[in-house]
């Protein structure tokens, strides 16, 4: 379950740290004891515990752990908050343990400090098949995204709505952020014609391309993402953030197009990525970004000298090893491939929209007056201990309207999916 973390030095392979129980498990020892109708006076009150920290984290959702430590008494089974693949967690900690752990190794990769930003950037460069001083390491890729924000955003910036936050609220007080708001009649597409006649209207000096989009994964394909650059060449800054990209598979065989490999034609163009999601890493801390040397130098004579951790650096050795990336890339088409199914059963559900994503997650818009977003993620919360985001803190939806829900395992999945059933019965 949650928050009990398995004791991986002593078993032989590692457990999964987020249940790990199946679909069978969880109807035999769950579904008997979940009860129908109101919640009960108990249950209103854990659920009026969770409404209370939820609003306390502002425009970031408590993660499963913190709220499990503030709230012992809720059982939560299923993070699907969290946007990650849980296949590929498993798969990290599997080699983390064999190649670190058991060996006794973990010592050195705490005891002293990591290589430098630039010998890091050199190992992701055999990696991705790029050359090493157009890569930038962070300590994740929201310190990239600050960097970038402070250090080369000037007086206006474009961000589109419904968004990631940090990319409004993490500028400098002189920058203006000037809003491109999505229209969900439109599945929040981003309309590339209206854009181009924005962004030549405001004239920022920054713009910001999620891709897919955080929170709705609304995609743009890869050869009209080209065009649209080519259109904007004139653009002093653009930021393209692929941290969902490996979900987003155009043509055949799940593949996925990477705006990386293109770089060279976009001086302008600053690709970031972060692993936390694909990789499902989100606490070792681990991104990048691609972008012209000059920028990358720039950057580094600012600092970052040792901003990685010894576990990010260890992941990004891993990360350059071919036999590592075939392994991961049967991760990620199956989670891709059942991730799809699980979106598509979403739709058949009552009373809800489901935009189409081509990310790992959904977000489902309630069409019904009896219930507010917050009331679903409380009752599936405090019933079913399925954690999902009720999205009242984004900008550009509706509060009291939207969820998120993150894929997870195949059973976890079907476990949601029963879960919102019955809820929204
Ligand atoms: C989660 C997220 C990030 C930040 O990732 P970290 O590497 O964990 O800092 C950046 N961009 C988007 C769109 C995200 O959803």
């Amino acid at each position: 379950m949650i928050g009990q973390t398995p004791d991986r030095l002593k078993t032989r392979r590692p457990r999964p740290f987020d249940l790990g129980v199946s679909a069978r498990w969880l109807e035999a020892h769950v579904r008997p004891v979940i009860r129908r109708g109101p919640l009960s006076p108990r249950e209103s009150a854990l659920a009026d515990r969770i409404k209370h920290l939820k609003k306390e984290a502002g425009s970031h959702s408590p993660s499963a752990p913190t709220i499990l430590k503030l709230i012992p008494e809720l059982r939560m089974r299923v993070d699907a908050c969290f946007l990650s693949n849980p296949y590929a967690t498993e798969l990290f900690l599997d080699n983390l343990y064999r190649e670190v752990i058991r060996p006794g190794k973990l010592r050195k990769l705490l005891e002293f400090y990591p290589s430098q930003n630039r010998v890091i950037a050199d190992k992701l460069a055999n990696g991705l098949g790029l050359a090493t001083d157009r890569l930038f390491i962070g300590n994740g890729a929201i310190e990239i995204i600050q960097a970038i924000l402070h250090r080369f955003t000037g007086g206006k910036i474009l961000v589109n709505l419904p968004t990631f936050s940090p990319y409004h609220e993490f500028v400098r007080p002189d920058t203006e952020v000037v809003y491109n708001v999505l229209r969900k009649e439109d599945d929040f597409r981003l309309d590339l014609g209206e854009y181009i006649q924005t962004v030549r209207r405001e004239r920022p000096d920054t713009i910001v391309l999620i891709n897919p989009n955080n929170p709705d994964g609304g995609y743009i394909p890869y050869a009209k993402l080209v065009a649209l650059l080519e259109e904007l060449a004139d653009v002093p800054n653009i930021l393209v953030d692929e941290s969902f990209i490996h979900f987003a598979c155009e043509g055949d065989g799940f593949a996925f197009r990477s705006l990386t490999r293109e770089i060279d034609r976009f001086p302008n163009v600053m690709v970031v990525k972060s692993m936390s999601k694909d990789f499902g890493v989100a606490g070792i801390r681990a991104g990048y970004a691609v972008m012209a040397p000059d920028r990358v130098k720039a950057l580094l004579d600012n600092g970052y000298l040792w901003n990685s951790s010894g576990l990010a650096e260890y992941f990004f050795d891993l990360y350059s090893r071919p036999e590592f990336q075939a392994d991961y890339e049967r991760k990620r088409v199956h989670y891709v491939r059942h991730s799809r199914r699980f979106f598509k059963a979403l739709t058949t559900l009552p009373g809800v929209h489901v935009y189409p994503t081509h990310a790992n997650f959904a977000l489902v818009e309630l069409r019904r007056d009896d219930m507010t977003a917050e009331d679903l993620v409380c009752r599936l919360l405090v019933r079913r201990g399925i954690y999902t985001r009720a999205c009242d803190d984004k900008k550009g939806l509706e509060p009291g309207r939207f969820i998120r829900v993150a894929s997870r395992t195949r059973s976890e999945n079907r476990y949601i999916l029963r879960g919102l059933k019955e809820a929204l019965r």
